[in-house]
């Protein structure tokens, strides 16, 4: 089969479109045929090293297809099934081995392109709003990034539990794009800290969720009323630096913290939970699944490339 390889980190050039042997499905693993792979920020980290990976590896964790063959052990799941995941690794291929425990059937009528868009973007949406910190209504709630991947779905997932958006967004295009997603105020980078204290009649939010990191997350502090929580849950403009805790005694009792997907999918009953809720409000016509733009697999670099540079809107997704 046809698969990207990366035999040594470093640019979008690391992504080589090369054969691969095919995958067999183990024990306890199904096999699928790849007919959407999801691109997300964190395989830009393992790409250039950040989140370290023994080399050489396929890169990608999600994706959605039809079930071609089941390994031993495996119930619940048959061949012709069509089912998404978003813990697969190596799905940047024509096939994947996935853990048939980390499957989800996709329903009749919905494209397994938007369900593959839905995964990790979407569970992360929804444990971030509905965990993290659970939005109650009226709450004041600052999106940075807001017409990327996880931006639109985190939008429209604080509306739907009643509260706010103060997004952020980097040019015209985008700031349409978060408006229809339904933000109350869409705001550029530049001094958003002081614009969130005036669209929250001085007091600042209850909550910023960042996936930007380093250019936002220090004036995110100042943009939170006192006990509010900062939620920093990536940095696509790079790493947050290491951090003095006094500041959030300073700045108002704040908390702080900084979750990742896998603590939040802690067994199958939470998979099914967010999935479950994502795939019902996508078929009731409350949660609109953004596919930004689709690349041909061999073309994973470009797709990188236009990720990394803020050339992409909502979900960007390779078709082998
Ligand atoms: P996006 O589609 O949101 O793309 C990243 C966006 O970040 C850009 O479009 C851009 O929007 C904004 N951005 C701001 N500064 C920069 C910069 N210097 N370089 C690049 N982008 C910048 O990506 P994803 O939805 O895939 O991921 C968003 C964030 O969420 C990432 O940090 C990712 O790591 C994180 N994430 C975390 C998870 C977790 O569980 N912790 C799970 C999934 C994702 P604009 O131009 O409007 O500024």
């Amino acid at each position: 089969m046809k698969a990207i390889v990366i035999s040594e980190t470093g640019g979008p050039d690391a992504l080589v479109y090369t054969d691969a042997p095919d995958p067999v499905a183990g024990p306890g693993q199904v096999l699928v045929e790849v007919v959407a792979a999801g691109v997300n920020f964190i395989d830009v980290y393992h790409r250039e090293g950040r989140y370290p990976m023994s080399t050489p590896f396929t890169p990608g964790g999600e994706g959605a297809g039809p079930v071609l063959a089941v390994g031993e052990g495996v119930s619940g799941v048959a061949v012709g099934d069509v089912v998404a995941w978003h813990q697969g690794p190596g799905s940047y291929a024509e096939k994947v081995a996935v853990d048939a425990d980390k499957v989800v059937k996709v329903p009749a009528g919905l494209d397994p392109k938007v369900a593959a868009a839905a995964m990790l973007q979407g569970i992360t949406a929804h444990y971030l709003s509905n965990s993290t910190y659970p939005v109650a209504e009226g709450d004041v709630a600052v999106v940075h990034a807001a017409a990327g991947g996880v931006g639109l779905l985190l939008t429209q997932m604080v509306k739907l539990r009643g509260g706010r958006v103060i997004a952020t967004v980097s040019n015209d295009d985008k700031a349409k794009l978060a408006r229809e997603a339904g933000a109350d105020e869409v705001i550029g980078y530049d001094g958003f800290a002081g614009k969130v204290r005036e669209f929250s009649g001085g007091r600042g939010a209850h909550v910023v969720y960042d996936g930007v990191g380093e250019a936002t997350f220090d004036e995110g502090l100042t943009a939170l009323r006192p006990r509010g929580m900062m939620v920093l849950f990536g940095g696509a403009s790079g790493a947050v630096a290491p951090f003095d805790p006094m500041r959030l005694s300073k700045l108002g009792s704040l908390f702080l913290t900084r979750p990742t997907a896998a603590h939040y999918v802690l067994d199958r009953a939470e998979l099914e939970w967010r999935v479950g809720d994502i795939l019902s409000w996508i078929a009731d016509g409350k949660l609109d699944v953004r596919v930004g733009a689709t690349y041909p697999l061999s073309e994973a670099g470009r797709a990188h490339s236009d990720l990394e540079a803020r050339r992409t809107t909502g979900k960007v997704l390779l078709i082998p």
